[in-house]
């Protein structure tokens, strides 16, 4: 029997497509439905609040230690260690892993803009 839509060969295929795309959809509303109940969970909305933070933090500091003389401008002036645009008005003290330091860190001193 024909329906109205059958055209042979090709109707299997474009069923089949047709298939492939309605599990992608279903796919995509899992994952969204997913991550709002996901999100609605305040306890979860803190913690990704807190990894973000963290995530941003070390990610500052890497860039801040990155160049070996890092906290100066082309010209020389002193700028902050991690926008390197703004003068630095403090220094703020990060603690660093070190194999050879006697107590297993240095303190390393870095200027700051107190801005970004
Ligand atoms: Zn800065």
């Amino acid at each position: 029997m024909r329906t109205r839509h059958s055209t042979g060969i090709s109707s299997g295929r474009r069923g089949a497509q047709e298939k492939i795309d309605r599990e992608d959809e279903q796919r995509r509303r899992y994952n969204r439905e997913y991550m709002r109940s996901w999100r609605a969970n305040p306890v979860n909305r803190i913690e990704e609040r807190e990894n973000r933070r963290r995530w941003q933090f070390e990610r500052k500091l890497r860039e801040a230690l990155k160049s070996p003389a890092p906290f100066t401008n082309e010209r020389g002036k002193p700028v902050c260690g991690f926008c390197r645009i703004n003068p630095p008005l403090r220094e703020i003290v990060r603690l660093q892993v070190s194999e050879i330091a006697p107590r297993g860190y240095v303190e390393l001193r870095i200027p700051y803009c107190g801005e970004c």
